[in-house]
This record gives structure tokens, C-alpha cells and sequence, in this order.
């Protein structure tokens, strides 16, 4: 460890000067050897990538782990109620969502959003078994999770084509807007027998009012291009 004799700041082994007052490094011992020790490592190493399929295999590992620790738990404190049910059916319902991709990695969007939402129908499904839920189940939660795949598959029918990113946007919004409509139309009929659209109208509105000057930009050129080198697109 060496200091600089002007202004005291510690020096790298290597300096030639100090790095605040640039003071020369004066030091015997290297001026009778000559060399001067490397700043930086000579080796070079190179750091393996993380495998996908590894990471998929530690995820369901510890998902699978943690859900027999439930499971067997249950079994000797459950007094009577399932409720591993909602730790192993969550355990599962994340493991769809983020280990099945590691493994699946050229799944094509559609079909791992619809394996997505059949996971939550399936978790949603095991807690109103617990609740004796039946009634909301079919009633309400089993349409809400049809209108999102309605949406998805209509939207990925239509993504697959090429459109420019201005196009698809507005696809998106009025995904968005379906989606609001079927959910309120959903909610309604459950819970009121009847369809009395109020705030997925509200939704829609702001979905449009987005969809007109996207659709104003698309078709004039100047526009466009203005767009385009603003948002880099
Ligand atoms: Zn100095």
C-alpha cells in the first residue's frame, strides 16, 4: 500500500501518478525491478449463461416441495378443511405461469395466455369447492375468464398478420374495450339479473378517444414520421 507524498490519497499499485494531484510515483523498489504489476486481471473468463431448463427444473422443485409440505401438514392439522388446497393450487397456477415457459420456450403467445387464464380457472375453481362456491363459480367466473380469452385469441388472431406498432395498438384498445364490456356484462347479470353498462362505457370512451389520434397519425404521413422518430418506433 503506497500514499501519494503530496497529497497523502492512497495509490493504486500500479500508478504512475496520483490520480487527485497527479503527482509523480516515485518508487524505488519498481525502478530497480522494472515491472509494474497489472491494474486489471490477464485472465480472461467468460461467465456461463443461466439454462432455462435448469431454472424451470429449481422452480418446480421448490413449488413442488412446497406444496407436499402443505399437503402433508393438512393431513395432520387440517380438522377437517382443505385448505392445502389453496397453497398447492397456487403452487401449481405459478407454476404454469412462470416454469412452463422455461420449458416451453417456442409456446406461441395465444397458447400460453390461455394456459395462464385455464390455471387461475382452475385455482379459482379449487377455492369454491372449499366455499361451496358453485354459484359464482359458473355464474360469474367462469364468463369473466371466457371474455379474457375471447380477447386474447381474437387479439392474437389479428396480431399475427404484420401491422405497424400504431396499428396494433388500437387493436389492443379495443381488445381492452371488449373486455370491460363482457366483464361488466358478466358482473351484471350475476349479481342483478340484468345488463346496465355504466363504467365499462366509461373504459370504452377512453379506449376510443385513444383509438381516434392513433388512427389520425397512422394515416397522415407527416404525422406519422414525427411519431416515429419521437418514440423511436
Ligand atoms: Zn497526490
Amino acid at each position: 500500500m503506497s500514499y501519494c507524498v503530496h497529497c497523502g490519497v492512497e495509490l493504486d499499485d500500479a500508478a504512475r501518478r496520483c490520480p487527485l494531484c497527479h503527482t509523480p510515483v516515485l518508487d524505488p523498489n519498481r525502478l530497480q525491478n522494472g515491472e509494474v504489476p497489472p491494474s486489471f486481471p490477464q485472465r480472461r473468463e467468460e461467465v456461463l449463461p443461466v439454462s432455462k431448463k435448469e431454472a424451470g427444473l429449481l422452480l418446480t422443485a421448490m413449488l413442488l416441495s412446497a406444496a407436499l409440505c402443505c399437503v402433508v401438514l393438512n393431513l395432520f392439522l387440517g380438522r377437517g378443511r382443505a385448505w392445502s388446497l389453496y397453497l398447492a393450487g397456487a403452487a401449481g397456477m405459478l407454476w404454469i405461469w412462470f416454469a412452463l415457459p422455461l420449458f416451453l420456450r417456442r409456446m406461441a403467445p395465444a397458447l400460453r395466455l390461455t394456459a395462464d387464464l385455464a390455471a387461475v380457472g382452475v385455482y379459482v375453481y379449487l377455492i369454491s369447492l372449499d366455499l361451496n362456491g358453485a354459484g359464482w363459480f359458473w355464474g360469474l367466473v367462469l364468463p369473466l375468464l371466457a371474455a379474457a380469452e375471447a380477447a386474447v385469441l381474437v387479439l392474437s388472431l389479428l396480431l399475427r398478420r404484420p401491422h405497424s406498432i400504431l396499428t396494433r395498438f388500437v387493436m389492443v384498445l379495443c381488445a381492452v374495450g371488449f373486455f370491460a364490456m363482457a366483464a361488466e356484462w358478466s358482473i351484471d347479470s350475476y349479481v342483478q339479473g340484468e345488463w346496465s353498462p355504466a363504467w365499462s362505457l366509461v373504459v370504452c370512451a377512453i379506449c376510443v378517444s385513444l383509438c381516434i389520434p392513433l388512427v389520425i397519425v397512422r394515416r397522415v404521413p407527416s404525422l406519422r414520421e414525427e411519431a416515429r422518430r419521437r418514440f423511436h418506433v
